[in-house]
């Protein structure tokens, strides 16, 4: 965790005066987290229908169970918090590089570094959001579901792969090397598995659902 409340005793006046008209406040932090709640259930749901797609199923995730709502909600306070604390600290010390200016100087440049620092750190925050609901909705799926995955074909052949087949990180690359595993083993890895990883599990779970039975999929409820 940053810490932004120390850097405030090295402030000057002005400095202060700079950083309470621009820093985020607790009701910013529940904004974030409302924000990224709502883009977490989108990227749940979606993922839920392309896998039932998957499995031969024209079915729409519909995400309603109490408990998952509650880890999304929980995941999404605590992203909302980071996120406010984190631009509060690099925000503190961009202010504090600026002691030759005075306030009417100070304010169009620290407007240009907050508006820079949010369009890189939105991309940052998208994408953790939409991997983290993607990867979560996978496990959900193939556990809730396991009465059809585990009767269908035998484990070994339902498998999965990792996508996008360029990566930085030893993990990633780890993982990309092996091209097809095991479903098995995929889940129990999950990505992402550092911030600004685009990491995903393509599953090939190697049946389709008997149409009929279509309807009794797991798809959020
Ligand atoms: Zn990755």
């Amino acid at each position: 965790m940053l810490e932004w409340q120390p850097l405030l005793n090295q402030m000057s006046e002005v400095q202060r005066q700079v950083f309470n008209a621009f820093q985020q406040s607790e009701e910013d932090a529940a904004l974030w987290g409302n924000e990224i709640l709502q883009e977490r259930i989108l990227a749940y749901n979606d993922e839920l229908s392309t896998l039932a797609m998957g499995v031969g199923c024209q079915r729409d995730g519909r995400l309603v169970n109490p408990g998952i709502l509650q880890g999304l909600t929980n995941q999404s306070v605590q992203d909302g918090e980071s996120i406010v604390n984190t631009y509060n600290y690099y925000l503190a010390q961009n202010v504090l590089g600026l002691d030759v200016y005075n306030y009417e100087q100070m304010l169009p440049l620290i407007v240009t570094w907050a508006n820079g620092y949010f369009a890189q750190r939105n991309k940052l925050i998208n994408g953790w959001t939409e991997n983290t609901a993607r990867s979560q909705a996978q496990q959900d799926f193939v556990s809730r579901n396991a009465n059809f995955y585990s009767r269908e074909v035998p484990l070994k052949l339902q498998r999965a792969e990792m996508y996008p087949k360029t990566a930085v990180c030893p993990i990633c690359k780890g993982w990309i090397s092996r091209g097809s595993v095991t479903l098995n083993e995929a889940m129990k890895d999950p990505p992402p598995y550092h911030l600004q990883c685009p990491h995903y599990w393509s599953i090939e779970p190697g049946f389709a659902v008997v149409k009929n039975e279509c309807p009794n999929l797991w798809m959020g409820e």
